[in-house]
């Protein structure tokens, strides 16, 4: 038995995990603490993960240093809850990204043709919360009805792809749903708060021309894998309308509902409940500034922060400092 055994688990900080992307930018400085390494774009910033090749690591009190999978396998009933024998490893993926030029138009699996989910992943539906955004910066989510395979390949041909696909323009605060098998893409300095399942499988349908300035070439593109899996037809894909819950003693709204995740935005300046009893909570700063109380303890959140609220500790109570908006999420 470890020294982890009698742990009391507590609100985890974990250290972000910053991935280089030829559409990046260097905009997530302003956005997290952790400086961001080198000078060159930096599109990705893994927040909260328990993936193989890249693992969260937990940045404070006495489990630092460790793992979100060590932490997972260890102590799975303290952290995971009523959750505990359904998960192996954490089933969320939690990322900012920073889309400085356009991503690749993209498409992820959903669970049905299940053979498209390379072994040991999963689906993969996702959703974000735009923080910032310039005048110019395009989402993309889904197709235009009447869009067929057919008319989908050609437009790959000659590059109209974006005649065919259902635009946004986001501004901050906008909550945007892709299900797996969703066209997606977004970018032109676009910054958002992104939620999905703990998946790694991407197929690319086209790259606006892009050149990878390592490689010096195009990136490989997995048009058919992509056509595979493209729901075609009907989606509820897009810009989410809120769903306002409680007005008091804050404001919450309910922006995501799916099979894989919950999120709502709390926005106001009394104190309220964060966590839930039995169950994992993830809470994310999107402005303004205060603190999660457990166990007598403060454990201060800003914009950008993110803290892992384990099943042990239950509800807590959060004080905000002077007006604060921050997002809560919950796995179904
Ligand atoms: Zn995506």
């Amino acid at each position: 038995m470890g020294m982890m055994d009698k742990t009391q688990l507590y609100p985890l900080r974990f250290e972000p995990i910053y991935q280089y992307r030829l559409w990046g930018g260097r905009r997530l400085a302003s956005l997290l603490s952790a400086p961001l390494p080198g000078d060159g774009p930096i599109g990705e910033a893994w927040v909260l993960s328990d993936r193989t090749d890249y693992q969260s690591l937990v940045a404070n009190g006495p489990l630092k240093g460790q793992t979100l999978g060590e932490v997972m396998a260890q102590l799975p009933e303290q952290l995971m809850g009523k959750l505990s024998s359904r998960f192996r490893r954490f089933p969320l993926l939690l990322k900012f990204l920073d889309a400085h030029e356009m991503l690749s138009v993209q498409v992820h699996p959903s669970d049905d043709p299940s053979e498209l989910i390379p072994a040991g992943d999963t689906a993969k539906t996702e959703a974000w919360v735009v923080i910032e955004a310039e005048k110019g910066s395009q989402i993309y989510a889904g197709l235009r009805s009447g869009t067929t395979a057919g008319i989908l390949r050609e437009s790959l041909d000659d590059g109209t792809i974006a005649d065919h696909l259902v635009g946004i323009t986001p501004k901050p605060g906008d909550a945007v749903f892709i299900p797996g098998g969703t066209v997606h893409t977004l970018g032109d300095d676009v910054v958002v708060f992104e939620v999905q399942q703990n998946s790694d499988t991407t197929f690319r349908l086209y790259d606006w021309g892009h050149i990878d300035p390592v490689t010096e070439e195009p990136r490989p593109l997995q048009t058919d894998q992509a056509f595979a899996c493209i729901e075609f037809g009907a989606s509820d894909s897009g810009l989410v309308a809120p769903l306002v819950e409680t007005t008091t003693p804050v404001k919450r709204e309910r922006l995501f509902d799916c099979h894989a995740f919950l999120l709502w935005r709390v926005l106001g300046q009394e104190p309220f409940t964060v966590g839930a009893k039995a169950e994992p909570r993830v809470l994310v700063g999107i402005e303004g500034s205060g603190q999660i109380m457990h166990d007598g303890i403060p454990y201060a959140l800003g914009k950008g922060d993110v803290w892992l609220l384990p099943a042990e500790a239950g509800e807590c109570t959060f004080q905000p400092r002077g007006e604060i908006t921050l997002l809560e999420i919950a796995i179904p």
